[in-house]
């Protein structure tokens, strides 16, 4: 290790972003005690998890797929990303999630972050979503050991997000979905469009109502043809 290195250390110790504990030298963002309770869904492993009911009658997705549950501790580390520039963070739980997406038989597989307004996206400077999309390409590449010659791309210009949505003020559960279904549209500027049949993987931060992610897929689903599977950070129980 170099001298400075070791000195930065000491003076700004890094700490586990779950449980605030000091890092070890070779530990990254969590200490290995949370990374060995980490709250995994497993739902790579199984059809008709909770998640893939959540659109059942909804819009017709392949799969869903979350890495963790959303508790308590582990809702830290993904509002790091969110809300204080933590990129590293998503990235690592995005290839945590990809690595497990291998399961995946496609040989080339597109990825599309849900989109933020263009103004958000300046203003924070960075996509949560995208982040997450270019972790999970990492993890699928690191994990298609069997499938040398797959290509995943990221496609963060397929859909674009029209207008502001305020689902706060909105009264009731109808207006909200038309707002946040209103919100999104195909991009006439999208340079790369896939053909239809092809597997999309919609990501995004967290699954809670599904209604952002319903409003996607079924654009992708309809307008373009697509087959659409979905990936989450986190799922809400
Ligand atoms: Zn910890």
């Amino acid at each position: 290790m170099k001298w400075w290195r070791l000195l930065f250390d000491l003076c700004f110790p890094k700490r586990c972003t779950v449980c605030g504990c000091t890092l070890n030298y070779h530990e990254q963002h969590f200490c290995l005690e949370c990374y060995a309770d980490m709250p995994l869904t497993h739902f790579w492993n199984v059809q008709d998890n909770p998640a893939e009911k959540v659109f059942w009658g909804r819009c017709r997705v392949e799969r869903v797929y979350s890495l963790l549950y959303y508790t308590d501790n582990w809702r830290k580390p993904v509002h790091l990303l969110k809300y204080e520039g933590n990129i590293p963070i998503g990235k690592c739980l995005g290839k945590m999630l990809g690595e497990r997406l291998s399961i995946i038989p496609d040989s080339h597989i597109y990825i599309v972050p849900i989109p933020l307004h263009w103004r958000k996206r300046v203003r924070r400077g960075y996509n949560q979503a995208e982040v997450i999309a270019q972790g999970i390409k990492d993890g699928l590449e690191a994990g298609c050991t069997g499938n040398g010659s797959r290509k995943v791309e990221v496609l963060p210009e397929l859909l674009r997000r029209r207008s502001f949505t305020n689902t706060q003020t909105a009264k009731d559960r109808t207006e909200r979905w038309r707002n946040v279904k209103d919100a999104f549209e195909p991009n006439p500027r999208c340079r790369k469009v896939p053909s239809a049949g092809s597997h999309i993987i919609l990501c995004d931060d967290v699954l809670t109502t599904g209604a952002t992610l319903e409003a996607c897929a079924s654009i992708l689903i309809e307008n373009y043809g697509y087959r659409v599977s979905i990936a989450t950070l986190a799922y809400v129980e």
